[in-house]
């Protein structure tokens, strides 16, 4: 973010993306309006208790849990997001998790689990300013008392935009791209909930799945925010 961005972000009335009233970048009336899933198989998109993946569903996908908030198609949730993820209106995340606080403690058990954001190469980090799947994880953490865990997986390599790549191209810009940090402090037999803002094919929660089962952490679920 450059610096006239940045002044001018500090003077920026906080407006709701729906009905533009100030106070709010997703005011409490119109988040009350939003439309939450209802929970749901991520591989099928079938009926599913509490997100979890069908058996039957898990061969090429396998992550236990995927706990989706709402829907990206919706046009200001796009909007939101954008904001939130590239303009430092984090202060978003804040607007749309508080009000829906009972969503995320009845899907997220609290006993021995993690929050663990998915992580950004530190030079993205460094021009963003922050990492907004950590800002989520604030939050929901706030919530539902599970602490976050920000030093356990990093990024090693600096990769393309996945939005910008097909399916195939997103799994190979991925390879070994993450690898494990303080690996001590985290029980392997932990619940690990990845946290992000946007879900869509899944390649990046997958990979880093993959690199956690190899390490013997088999518990490992998915929080998000939108999906489509
Ligand atoms: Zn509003
Ligand atoms: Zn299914």
């Amino acid at each position: 973010m450059g610096v006239i961005s940045y002044i001018s972000s500090l003077f920026w009335v906080n407006k709701c993306f729906w009905c533009q009233k100030s106070g709010h970048f997703f005011c409490p009336q119109c988040s009350s309006d939003l439309e939450l899933y209802s929970p749901y198989c991520y591989v099928c998109k079938k009926t599913s208790d509490d997100f979890t993946v069908h058996k039957q569903c898990s061969n090429s996908f396998f992550i236990r849990q995927v706990i989706v908030l709402t829907r990206y198609r919706h046009t200001q949730i796009k909007k939101l997001m954008r904001h939130a993820k590239y303009y430092k209106k984090y202060r978003a995340y804040h607007d749309l998790i508080f009000p829906n606080a009972d969503f995320f403690r009845k899907y997220i058990h609290s006993e021995n689990s993690i929050l663990v954001p998915v992580p950004m190469h530190f030079l993205r980090r460094w021009k963003r300013g922050y990492n907004q799947s950590e800002k989520i994880a604030q939050n929901v953490s706030k919530i539902c008392g599970v602490p976050v865990e920000n030093n356990f997986i990093i990024r090693r390599r600096y990769t393309k935009q996945q939005s910008h790549l097909s399916q195939q191209n997103r799994v190979k810009n991925l390879s070994w791209a993450f690898s494990l940090k303080d690996i001590t402090n985290v029980d392997k037999n932990s619940t690990i909930y990845l946290v992000d803002d946007v879900i869509s094919t899944g390649s990046t929660v997958l990979e880093i799945t993959r690199l956690l089962h190899k390490n013997g952490y088999k518990k490992v679920k998915v929080i998000c925010l939108a999906s489509d």
